[in-house]
């Protein structure tokens, strides 16, 4: 069986509740009108319109832009990874640059948010991407590497093997610069090999990895036509619906 192609629009800090519907609506009729079976579709929208549209999704897979890395309790503005489940999420992004740059989440945090999702059944779309500096340096893979393995690396075959890893180089992101497909594929197929290493091929084969970082309707089809890029995760194009849905075509 072949991995699963997976297209995740995330939504971040934007869209007041109008335009959630709008955007929303407007998804679910042009995959009406041109469906995309075979496809995950995932959208994560910011925490207040989870609840509200979890039932008006269609066929859309609803995930979360991050969950507290606390079980329940005395964490004021916090939401568990419980309460996310017991709303509809079915995934969760973990390690996205702008909380481990913005919000100072360290690998004992995302190792801890990752075990939140797991016990509660959810998958996370975990990412990893190195800073401009550091490609510069030439250190992407070993920055890649030493993400996998902090955060990720005490889980069992089993666990691991419900990630979504997301290939999200922090240059790219949000700036209108994409890896060229040559680059992108490199370090999925650097991902899958560390992956082979420690838990085997077979899961290494299984696992989805996103490329995320100014993917687009244009770049979309160069870059999923690489041997080891499943998908995308994808910020500023999944607020236009036509863009996010053109995107989901371009497998
Ligand atoms: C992201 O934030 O995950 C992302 C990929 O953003 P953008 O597509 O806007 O670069």
């Amino acid at each position: 069986m072949g991995r699963k192609k997976i297209v995740c629009g995330n939504w971040k800090m934007n869209l007041l509740p109008d335009e959630v519907n709008f955007l929303l609506q407007k998804i679910i009729f042009l995959l009406k009108e041109k469906p995309a079976p075979n496809i995950e579709k995932i959208i994560a929208p910011p925490f207040i319109y989870l609840n509200g549209i979890s039932k008006k999704l269609d066929e859309l897979i609803l995930s979360a832009q991050n969950c507290s890395s606390e079980k329940n309790g005395a964490f004021t503005g916090e939401i568990s990874a419980k309460m996310l489940y017991s709303v509809g999420v079915q995934n969760i992004i973990i390690g996205h640059s702008e909380r481990r740059n913005y919000f100072f989440e360290t690998h004992e945090i995302l190792t801890k948010k990752v075990n939140r999702c797991l016990e509660n059944n959810l998958q996370p779309i975990f990412c990893v991407g190195e800073k401009l500096e550091e490609r510069n340096s030439n250190l992407q893979f070993e920055i890649v590497e030493k993400q996998l393995r902090e955060s990720l690396f005490h889980l069992d075959k089993n666990h691991f093997s419900k990630l979504i890893i997301a290939y999200e180089p922090v240059w790219a992101i949000g700036t209108g610069v994409t890896a060229t497909s040559e680059q992108a594929q490199e370090m999925h197929q650097h991902i899958r090999k560390i992956i082979s290493e420690k838990y085997g091929k077979e899961i290494a084969e299984q696992i989805s990895i996103l490329y995320g970082g100014s993917c687009n309707a244009a770049n979309a089809k160069e870059l999923f036509s690489c041997a080891d890029i499943d998908g995308g995760l994808i910020g500023g194009a999944s607020l236009k619906a036509e863009d996010f849905v053109q995107i989901i075509h371009s497998f």
